[in-house]
């Protein structure tokens, strides 16, 4: 077990990614970009990171900034209930721990949205804590090393690799022994192109002799996808907005006028149901058309533009030009559209 750690520590001072949150002990940078990097690759992780740190330069600043401004700022990222998280959680510190990052594991893990992973994290970089930190990537890496085919996705699995993972890290330097196998799985043990020949445990890697690398690691079940079908209504000239207050993906960012509708229709009858449903009148085609992927969601978006010169009630709408629009989050979606209207006509 001392080799698994001191290989991929010897590989990891040779081969590690300067990151601009690596060489810090700073826990509230530390948190800012575990909680941007879930779901996020690491070159565009890296510019909101700065961007940030920039913005708001303390755990108070954080948590004084109105919600439009935090939300404005993560725009793009996707997954918008980690930025309203990461906003209640810096609400959290203020109030309870005078704005300083608690110090702990259980603390740590007591704020909005720090699950085990991110807690682990926290605690064993900026605190030296011997906590091991298990992601998808040391998931990967521990199950084919292991040869261990208990799927990940279980209470079983979870607690089986937290585990083998504990038993594993060098208590002496936790910090260094969580980065090393997170990125020897972000490097090497990558998922369909793993680089077994340059790996510092192919010696001993139970799933590389058993030829299983590629069905490791096992998963019990598929992630069910659901389709939405959404009809956004756009005005060229003044642009209609509406902020979304339900609990829903995209919570309290704006977007045009919207109808969801449960299935696809005609055209002529999706502006029926459009016109009925807002008392908006429309042009009868729509103008575009988009498949927007979220990770448990399909949305077919159309977009459809008002009829102008035509008298309509729009009063329970913010009324704004382009240039007003950099003010509000918009999901990338109705970016996208905007890129597209702003590069053509239609
Ligand atoms: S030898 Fe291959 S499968 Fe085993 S840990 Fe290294 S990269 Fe992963």
């Amino acid at each position: 077990m001392r080799d698994f750690a001191l290989l991929i520590d010897v590989w990891y001072r040779q081969n590690k990614r300067n990151l601009p949150w690596r060489d810090t002990q700073n826990a509230y940078h530390i948190w800012l970009s575990e909680v941007i990097l879930q779901q996020t690759r690491v070159d565009q992780g890296k510019n909101y990171y700065l961007k940030f740190i920039k913005n708001f330069p303390t755990i108070k600043d954080l948590a004084l900034a109105p919600e439009d401004e935090v939300l404005k700022l993560w725009q793009g990222l996707g997954y918008y209930s980690r930025a309203r998280n990461l906003h209640t959680a810096a609400k959290q510190i203020l109030s309870n721990h005078d704005g300083h990052f608690p110090s702990n594991y259980s603390d740590i893990r007591q704020l909005k949205g720090v699950g085990d992973y991110t807690a682990a994290a926290i605690a064993s970089f900026a605190f030296d804590l011997p906590h091991a930190v298990v992601d998808g990537n040391v998931f990967r890496v521990l199950s084919r090393y292991y040869n261990e085919d208990t799927p990940i996705d279980t209470t079983l699995g979870k607690k089986l690799f937290t585990e083998y993972a504990n038993n594993l890290i060098n208590k002496k330097d936790p910090a260094s022994f969580n980065q090393a196998i997170m990125e020897l799985g972000a490097l090497v043990c990558t998922p369909k192109k793993a680089v077994c020949n340059t790996c510092p445990l192919n010696d001993s890697c139970q799933g590389l002799r058993a030829n299983r690398v590629y069905e490791l690691p096992v998963k019990s079940k598929k992630t069910k996808t659901r389709n939405r079908f959404f009809h956004y209504i756009y005005s060229e000239q003044n642009i209609l907005l509406q902020k979304r207050t339900q609990k829903d993906i995209w919570e309290n960012m704006y977007e045009f006028p919207l109808v969801e509708v449960e299935k696809q229709l005609t055209p002529s009858a999706t502006k029926n149901v459009i016109e009925k449903t807002l008392g908006l009148i429309i042009e009868p085609s729509p103008i575009a058309e988009y498949k927007h992927i979220l990770s448990h969601q399909h949305i077919f978006a159309t977009f459809w533009k008002l009829k102008l010169n035509k008298p309509m009630d729009t009063s329970n709408y913010i009324q704004c030009n382009h240039s007003d629009l950099a003010e509000y989050a918009i999901p990338r979606l109705i970016d996208r559209f905007l890129e597209q209207v702003n590069s053509s006509s239609f």
